[in-house]
């Protein structure tokens, strides 16, 4: 399957054809049927066969949080969004963060937790369809990780720097919208603070929810109307053209996104071989 039906929809018409028309098929990781999961798995690590490697809260960012807030059929994901609002659950301008409790305590793990432990659970998992609410909307980690591949290093390797790329596609659009909508610099810096914790305040590490107060002033005037901050993240990045996307990427973006094109070949090699 082209990689256009595994990314994000959002950027069907933004990535180049090189990288949305390569078609890698991993046929080891067989998710309807966790190949992590007992009986056909026998290693000491293991993953739950009703959790898989879901047991992560992954970060969305703020235009996919819009994308989908958009979207009639993604009512599942949209409850669970305006949930998280409500409940101040680190909803925050730069998107859907996981509050720092849990990512202390993911980031800090014991390698036999992952895949086990079911308070660890991605918020947008379907337990009762076992898969995933924000599907067509998903972040980085979740649209690049494969627990193996049927290139062996190459595959790895390969998904490793779609990884880097599409993260840093993620910080450049994101950080385009919040510039669009006011925040400075610094704001931005402050908000990014809350992604991808190790370590957090005793007050952090306490609950799940942000206070009141911190809450209003990361949002800086849109506190009032998260929901309509979404959709308008969504529409302003949606309207890039490929060219403007291509600068917004500047030099360490354009990098990420030739090493991307010279590893294709190779990963093609890897998959004539295999056929
Ligand atoms: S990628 Fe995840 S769901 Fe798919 S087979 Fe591997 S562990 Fe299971
Ligand atoms: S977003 Fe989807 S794929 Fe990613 S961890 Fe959650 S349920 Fe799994």
């Amino acid at each position: 399957m082209n990689l256009k039906y595994q990314l994000p929809r959002f950027y069907e018409n933004l990535l180049p054809r090189e990288i949305l028309e390569f078609s890698p098929e991993e046929t080891k990781a067989t998710c309807d049927n966790c190949a992590m999961a007992r009986p056909q798995n026998k290693a000491k690590i293991h993953y739950r066969a009703d959790l898989k490697c879901c047991t992560f809260h992954p970060f969305l960012p703020n235009y996919l949080v819009g994308a989908l807030f958009s979207e009639p059929s993604a009512q599942e994901a949209q409850t669970i969004f305006r949930d998280k609002m409500a409940r101040r659950e680190y909803a925050l301008p730069i998107g859907m963060v996981a509050p720092v409790q849990y990512q202390v305590g993911f980031n800090n793990r014991e390698e036999h937790e992952f895949g086990q432990r079911e308070d660890w659970l991605c918020p947008y998992y379907n337990k009762e369809k076992q898969n995933c609410n924000v599907w067509r909307h998903r972040g980085v980690v979740c649209t690049t990780f494969f627990c193996k591949s049927s290139y062996g290093k190459t595959g790895e390797n390969f998904w490793q720097k779609l990884s880097n790329y599409i993260w840093y596609v993620e910080l450049a659009l994101l950080e385009e919208a919040l510039v669009m909508l006011d925040f400075s610099p610094r704001q931005v810096m402050t908000l990014l603070d809350y992604h991808n914790r190790h370590e957090g305040t005793a007050a952090e590490k306490k609950t799940m929810v942000l206070p009141e107060a911190k809450s209003k002033e990361l949002w800086n005037g849109y506190h009032e109307d998260q929901e309509g901050f979404y959709k308008k993240c969504f529409e302003l990045v949606a309207n890039l053209g490929k060219k403007e996307f291509h600068e917004l990427l500047g030099e360490t973006g354009q990098s990420l996104e030739e090493e991307l094109f010279e590893i294709i070949p190779e990963m093609s090699l890897a998959l004539e071989k295999i056929k």
